[in-house]
């Protein structure tokens, strides 16, 4: 694949860099430039790399109307030599066909993805940010751009990379456990649906759950499976919990809970952790009485964004509250999340494969 370049004038780019000393949102700032592909004719071709700037869209595109879109999440790092890593990007790639699959749109070579993503990192990496617990958030997305207001795939797309300087997802440090309220009022996905996959319409219709989540107090609901027997997981991160006997447990990865790399990760680092990490069906109604007795002393969840989240306490749609142990975040919850940032920031050695650097003028 050759990539065009259209780049901002270098003065600009350098004028744009940030500011060390300011703590820097989560997502939302952007880079100065964004990687473009476009599907034509059952082909991928005009690979590009152009300021970050509007898209031209046709106003009966598929996306607007069908929402046949799909997306993922990433991060790449800086470490102490000054290069910048990405971060099992690889597996973001296998993801984004495994939904482009489901979605019925093409797939997009692995390597081509990956290559993408490194050229623009590149091309900004003055935008990386230097402060402590920042990474460069990495969002690939693809979209049908037929316009057609006929229910069909489409047979158009753009495959976009944007990256967003962030800084840490907890800027106050890993402190402040969150809340999650148990519903068995909205699904956030069903058997047979899309729910296994980083669809962006599961999104849209996971909003009014989180409206309600907030009104009522919590952070994010706690989703269960249709039957509201079994718990899923949570609107953007899997759900773990920890036993009595130090054991990490995972909800089994149905076709309605998304595969995290993160929890991937957390399973493969098992051994290093020194921790037994299952995955299975829970009840929730087990669950919630081993809240109760005392047998479930953290639970949080995984996701790329935060990595770790610590949930302190659950909301019942009864009114009742349930606190994990103490209502903090918990010590193997802290050690699950150190272990992971040292890996991914450089601190601690890396498994093999999981980290690549980003090389200079690709
Ligand atoms: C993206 C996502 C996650 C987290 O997956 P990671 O690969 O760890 O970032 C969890 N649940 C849902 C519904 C998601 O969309």
């Amino acid at each position: 694949m050759k990539i065009a370049y259209n780049l901002k004038s270098s003065n600009e780019r350098r004028n744009n860099q940030l500011k060390p000393e300011k703590t820097l949102p989560f997502g939302q700032l952007r880079t100065d430039h964004m990687f473009l592909m476009d599907y034509n004719d059952g082909e991928w071709g005009n690979a590009r790399i152009v300021p970050y700037s509007n898209f031209s869209i046709s106003p009966g595109a598929t996306v607007l109307h069908y929402a046949q879109s799909i997306f993922e999440g990433a991060k790449a790092f800086m470490h102490e030599d000054g290069e910048i890593y990405t971060f099992r990007l690889d597996k973001n790639a296998k993801r984004l066909n495994k939904s482009a699959g489901v979605l019925c749109m093409p797939e997009i070579p692995e390597d081509i993805q990956i290559k993408a993503v490194h050229a623009l990192i590149d091309t900004d990496r003055l935008w990386f940010p230097v402060q402590q617990g920042a990474s460069l958030y990495i969002r690939p997305f693809v979209f049908g751009t037929q316009d057609s207001l006929g229910v069909f795939p489409s047979s158009f797309y753009t495959f976009a990379v944007v990256l967003s300087p962030s800084g840490p997802y907890y800027p106050q440090g890993f402190t402040s456990p969150i809340k999650l309220l148990i519903t068995k009022k909205f699904h956030r996905a069903v058997p047979g649906g899309t729910g296994h996959v980083k669809a962006s319409g599961n999104y849209a219709a996971s909003l009014q759950a989180g409206e309600y989540a907030y009104k009522n107090g919590a952070n994010q609901v706690l989703y269960l499976d249709h039957t509201n027997t079994y718990i899923d997981e949570a609107g953007s991160m899997n759900h773990f919990h920890i036993t009595r006997n130090d054991n990490v447990v995972i909800p089994e990865f149905t076709d309605t809970v998304l595969r995290s790399i993160t929890s991937e990760s957390v399973i493969e680092l098992q051994k290093r952790l020194q921790l037994d990490i299952v995955q299975k069906r829970i009840k929730v109604d087990d669950f919630i009485s081993e809240i109760k007795n005392g047998g479930i002393k953290e639970a949080g969840g995984f996701g790329t964004a935060a990595v770790v989240s610590a949930v302190g306490e659950y909301l019942l749609e009864d009114g009742g509250k349930l606190t994990v142990g103490n209502g903090e975040v918990g010590e193997i919850t802290k050690y699950i999340y150190d272990l992971y940032t040292g890996i991914q920031t450089g601190k601690y050695e890396a498994p093999e494969g999981w980290l690549q650097k980003v090389e200079r003028n690709i």
